[in-house]
């Protein structure tokens, strides 16, 4: 099949039964030809399956360098790039996915989040795969978006992000910021967006109608389903990456999401759905947004930082058979809190094993090393009064952190660590921002 049709072009792709319009994009895969259809959704059609591609009209040269179109009637959001696969393409030549060059490249894959906010500002603080974070990233996260959240003239911000480690930012910046005004909302895609595949889109269109909504919260938005129907509002201390590559990698554990949100096919929607009260599903311009439990209501506070972080801290998974002895490392290297994520209702070896934690755990606590306690089922609380194993580890000292998800707890320790005027143990069990729940069963 050869084509004279180039990138931009509005072309038929011509099936042996069915004909598709669209403006032709760039692709990245190999054999597979790209199409933006009139709905904004992506399609991609293998090369052997096209008999013809038909140029309907060629792109005109102007446009090809896109400026970020600015429409100052919607409402204004800022968005922050940070890398990850959202903010990647597949270069082609290294057949590796690599940064995108510049912001303006994802709007051209994804023009839609124009349909519902102004996107009025970008701030690119370094572009990171997400596994290569650490805790100064997240500072230089919520200093940028406390700025964002005081300028009266936005309305909410989004921050795009890898997935790996998304949901241990989205705990820290609920941690991080104190009286948060406005929507913070942080989103990702499982495939880069120049992938006919991807899930930007979806995951950009309704992270723009939240950070829009009333919905004043630390929150992680993408996918609820692996179709590309709705997304849903988590919240940002109660959220876990579960998949390794479904488009609805991430779930709400222990707790609920804020909201199901459902953003108009491409074409139909004016501007954004508000939720104007509480509890309240809202409709507008064929967007939805359906209210699904209690949030903090958008309001004029100015937002506070609390940046502090102790960086000695550790989050250790325990396994059958495995030497306490793991432990001293913590021990001869100073660090000042651990989170083991034991199994089942709290457990590691306690009473006949000859791996028994109890002896070394005893004397870190007894150093003032602090010990937390998470389950390994992710779903659940720990319990330290049902067996008599997990009554001597809570003897010994060791903390059991509820519901809370381990890493989250891992997070929230260095925050808290942070502040040694603070009385750990009291501060771990307090609920700070949604991360324990109460209204949690069993
Ligand atoms: N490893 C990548 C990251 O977390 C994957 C992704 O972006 O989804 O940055």
């Amino acid at each position: 099949m050869k084509s004279s049709a180039n990138p931009g072009d509005l072309v038929e792709v011509h099936l042996s039964k069915t004909i598709y319009e669209g403006t032709l994009l760039e692709s990245s895969e190999k054999g597979i030809v790209l199409l933006k259809l009139d709905t904004g959704y992506n399609i991609g059609f293998n090369k052997k399956d096209i008999l013809e591609i038909k140029v309907l009209k060629k792109a005109s040269l102007k446009t090809e360098k896109l400026e970020i179109k600015k429409d100052f009637q919607k409402p204004n959001i800022a968005l922050i790039l940070t890398g990850g696969t959202i903010a990647n393409r597949y270069d082609s030549k290294t057949g590796a996915v690599a940064p995108l060059s510049s912001p303006e490249e994802l709007f051209k894959f994804y023009p839609e989040i124009f349909e519902i906010a102004n996107v009025a500002k970008i701030e690119v603080p370094f572009m990171k795969a997400s596994e290569d974070m650490d805790y100064k990233d997240w500072q230089k996260i919520a200093k940028i978006t406390k700025e964002l959240l005081n300028d009266s003239n936005i309305k909410g911000v989004i921050v795009a992000h890898g997935t790996d480690t998304l949901h241990y930012t989205s705990s820290a910046l609920s941690f991080f910021i104190k009286d948060l005004n406005k929507p913070v909302v942080l989103t990702y895609s499982q495939r880069s967006s120049d992938r006919a595949s991807s899930d930007a889109a979806l995951n950009l269109k309704c992270s723009a109608l939240a950070a829009i909504s009333d919905i004043a919260e630390v929150m992680l938005v993408g996918h609820g389903s692996t179709n590309d129907d709705f997304c849903y509002a988590m919240p940002g201390t109660k959220v876990r990456k579960l998949h390794s590559s479904k488009r609805d990698a991430f779930k709400v554990v222990n707790a609920e999401p804020f909201a199901k949100i459902f953003p108009a096919p491409a074409g139909v929607h004016q501007e954004g759905a508000r939720t104007s009260s509480r509890p309240a599903n809202t409709e507008s311009g064929g967007n939805r947004i359906e209210i699904l439990r209690e949030y903090n209501l958008r309001n004029n506070k100015k937002v506070k930082l609390d940046l502090k972080f102790e960086e000695k801290i550790a989050l250790l998974k325990f396994y059958p058979g495995q030497d306490p002895n793991i432990l001293n490392y913590y021990l001869k290297n100073k660090y000042k809190g651990i989170i083991i994520e034991a199994s089942g209702l709290g457990h590691v070896p306690a009473l006949t094993s000859k791996n028994s934690w109890i002896p070394i755990l005893k004397e870190i606590v007894s150093k003032g090393i602090f010990v937390g306690i998470t389950t390994q089922c992710i779903y659940g609380r720990v319990d330290p009064y049902v067996y008599s194993n997990l009554r001597k580890l809570h003897e010994i000292g060791a903390l059991f952190l509820e519901d809370m998800l381990a890493e989250t707890a891992f997070v929230k320790l260095g925050w808290v660590l942070g502040h040694p005027e603070w009385n750990v143990k009291e501060k771990m069990l307090e609920n700070i921002s949604g991360e324990l729940n109460d209204r949690l069963g069993g």
